[in-house]
């Protein structure tokens, strides 16, 4: 493989997608990455998998925020890079998903850059979309959307985020929805309010692309009460529109 990658200097901080969590889904740029850290600092939701594709002497350690866990602050988490990367390691921030996607990348990024240690983004696969597909949902069809939006169940706080869900509703045909377990039982009252049909179908998927994965495909009229009796946990994304319907034929493929 003729690929040259740059050079992972010690004192530098990588901040990485890692994807969904199927190994099989993680770039080459973030494998060569694995390879060469001396310290991989990962979210609590990246796969064991990927994890044991580092070299035996680097150090792994945990620090992700999770919802409803108690999680290190995020101050925390910039701290420990920055004091790693003081130490002159090689310093890998391993993130869930593409590090720009509801990631908090730049939010860790910027204090580290402020302190003159050089960081380099690496993007990542995002959950909303290979979870979405390995459901059988494309996120987008020639005959459904022109656009997609991709939307947090819940803000920085824990709370229903400052959604138009008008304009949304209206103006979106798919809508995939981050970290919605929370919240579904508003996003539903909010989609119909806006004026969405009722029968239209809403896929939830859990734990896509792991061994764990499960989906469920159920109306959106009566979707918070099928999600509560699946039994379904987080991490899981939540997809409405027209392209749901692919799911049935397009599941087989992954
Ligand atoms: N940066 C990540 C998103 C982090 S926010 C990305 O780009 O994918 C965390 C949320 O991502 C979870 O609550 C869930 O909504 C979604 N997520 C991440 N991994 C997932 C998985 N394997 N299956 C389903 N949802 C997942």
């Amino acid at each position: 493989m003729n690929i040259s990658f740059p050079e992972f200097q010690s004192g530098s901080v990588w901040m990485v997608g890692a994807g969904p969590g199927d190994a099989k889904l993680l770039t080459l740029y973030a494998y060569h990455a694995l390879q060469q850290a001396d310290v991989i600092v990962h979210d609590a939701l990246v796969s064991d998998d990927i994890l044991k594709l580092a070299p035996p002497d680097c150090v792994l350690e945990t620090m992700g925020k999770r919802g409803g866990v108690k999680s290190p602050k995020q101050q925390d988490i910039t701290d420990r890079l920055i004091e790693l990367a003081n130490e002159k390691k090689k310093v890998l921030r391993l993130k869930g998903g593409d590090p720009f996607v509801f990631g908090r990348g730049a939010e860790e990024a910027l204090p580290i850059l402020k302190e003159n240690i050089p960081v380099r983004i690496i993007p990542g696969i995002t959950a909303g979309i290979a979870g979405s597909a390995y459901a059988g949902v494309p996120v987008t069809d020639g005959a459904c959307n022109q656009v997609i939006s991709f939307v947090t169940g819940h803000d920085q706080s824990g709370k229903v985020p400052g959604v138009n869900w008008q304009a949304l509703a209206q103006s979106s045909p798919v809508i995939v929805f981050y970290m919605p377990m929370k919240h579904i039982d508003i996003i539903q009252t909010e989609l119909l309010k806006a004026g969405r049909d009722p029968k239209e179908k809403v896929c939830v998927v859990s734990n896509a692309t792991t061994d764990q994965q499960k989906h469920i495909i159920c109306d959106l009229e009566n979707c918070f009460i099928e999600i509560e009796k699946s039994d379904m946990k987080s991490p899981a994304i939540m997809i409405i529109g027209p392209t749901v319907d692919l799911a049935h034929q397009l599941a087989e493929c992954f």
